[in-house]
């Protein structure tokens, strides 16, 4: 960024900053600028270099009805990156069981040595591809050793355990899935090079151009979402700037899980067209800036009938009693990430404490007032991180609260 940018949005306060090159940020308020967010984009991201026009045409081309491309989607050795690659059917699949397995190299995506280094992919949900339009599909997949069994990172396959056993009683989750637009230099898209925005206020559900960064990504990503058959509920701007979410749900069980990790491909696929990275990690930025979670509103048949409420208690009084399983289970460092975000700042609790409220915001555990006022309804589960494993989340909350493990 020139300085002379700096001089015409921030003043001649950053710009003594600038120019005597300090090291850390320096607080400037009435900063946010999209002349520097689109100038450092273009210039820095390959991906928004290239012409965006010009792909349609190929697209456009007629595509054989006996030639379907699906893109198989799956969650790598880290827990939290998904990996993809495609291929050609001669039949437009209608169910996971239609769809042939296949296996890539684990070598490669931290999940098995060079020597042995084939993952097999199961297929486990269909979505409209989004991207690719017309019979192309996206496919979900879990992940299996060469032995068959599932993967350190397959979580889903003991969630979907812990799923079949309490069907019945018809769990539904819904996920907030809150996240931070970084540019290409990995400091929020927009912010001031040398200094921050002004202070946290204007900005959650906020609108205008000093208010917010990066709608398009958002409304591309909530559309793609609605075609591809995602159970997307909403979407808001978030308490910091550069900062978003959106909501997944209520669904059925498993659905909610694999709903989210096809959500957050198609968000990070969006955002490369643009030539922005999506971060999940649960504080990207130190200090009174807000962190990001994965709130995760949970009910189930008896919880959502009349009186509900004594069912909500009885969960919220089991969940007491498993504080240590919880943080475990809410992102992929077993705590560790958290530790950076539930501080009991910034609208959250503090990790090594459980507490509940009826509309507060400071606690691990919320009973939204509606709920309190109807007596039935649901519970939000505040504590997960945003870059949590979905799979693992509701399982912790089924396990606790329904199979009373
Ligand atoms: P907040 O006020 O916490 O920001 P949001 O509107 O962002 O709330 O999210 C509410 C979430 O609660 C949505 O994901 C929605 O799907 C979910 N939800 C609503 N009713 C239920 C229910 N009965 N069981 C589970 N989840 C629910
Ligand atoms: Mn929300
Ligand atoms: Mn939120
Ligand atoms: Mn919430």
């Amino acid at each position: 960024m020139s300085t002379n940018i700096l001089v015409r949005i921030c003043g001649p306060r950053l710009l003594r900053a600038a120019l005597a090159e300090q090291n850390s940020w320096i607080t400037v308020g009435r900063c946010l600028s999209t002349t520097t967010m689109s100038r450092t984009m273009l210039k820095d991201s390959p991906n928004a270099a290239l012409n965006k026009t010009l792909l349609k045409k190929y697209l456009d081309l007629p595509q054989p009805d006996n030639a379907i491309q699906a893109k198989y989607i799956w969650i790598d050795g880290t827990g939290e990156g998904l990996r993809c690659k495609t291929r050609t059917l001669d039949f437009v699949p209608k169910h996971p069981s239609d769809l042939p397995t296949w296996t890539y190299d684990g070598s490669s995506t931290y999940q098995a040595d060079g020597a042995n280094s084939d993952i097999f992919l199961y297929p486990v949900a269909i979505y409209n591809d989004p991207f690719r339009c017309g019979n192309n599909k996206l496919v979900l997949c879990d992940t299996y050793s060469s032995d068959k069994t599932p993967t350190k990172t397959n979580k889903r396959y003991r969630a979907n355990q812990a799923m079949e056993t309490v069907k019945d009683q018809d769990p539904w989750f819904g996920i907030e899935q809150e996240y931070t637009l970084l540019d290409f230099d990995g400091r929020p898209l927009g912010w001031p090079k040398n200094g921050f925005p002004g202070p946290q206020g204007p900005y959650y559900c906020g609108v205008g151009a000093d208010k917010v960064i990066g709608r398009e990504i958002v409304e591309a990503h909530y559309r793609a979402c609605l075609y591809a058959g995602v159970k997307i509920s909403g979407t808001n701007a978030e308490v910091m700037p550069s900062q978003w979410e959106f909501q997944v749900g209520p669904c059925l069980g498993i659905s909610a899980s694999d709903d989210l990790w096809i959500a957050r491909f198609i968000l990070h696929r969006v955002a490369e067209e643009y030539g922005v990275i999506v971060t999940l990690d649960p504080k990207p930025v130190d200090g009174s800036w807000n962190g990001a979670g994965a709130h995760t509103n949970f009910s189930t048949k008896a919880m959502r009938a009349e009186n509900g409420i004594a069912e909500i208690e009885k969960a919220i009084d089991k969940l007491s009693k498993q504080h240590l399983r919880h943080i475990q289970a809410y992102d992929p460092r077993g705590g560790k990430d958290n530790e950076r975000r539930l501080t009991g700042k910034c609208e959250t609790s503090n990790i090594h404490d459980f507490s509940a409220g009826v509309a507060n915001r400071n606690v691990s555990i919320r009973i939204p007032r509606g709920v309190a006022e109807d007596k039935k309804g649901y519970l939000e589960d505040r504590r997960p991180s945003s870059n949590c494993d979905p799979y693992s989340v509701c399982d912790a909350l089924v396990r606790t609260c329904m199979l009373n493990e």
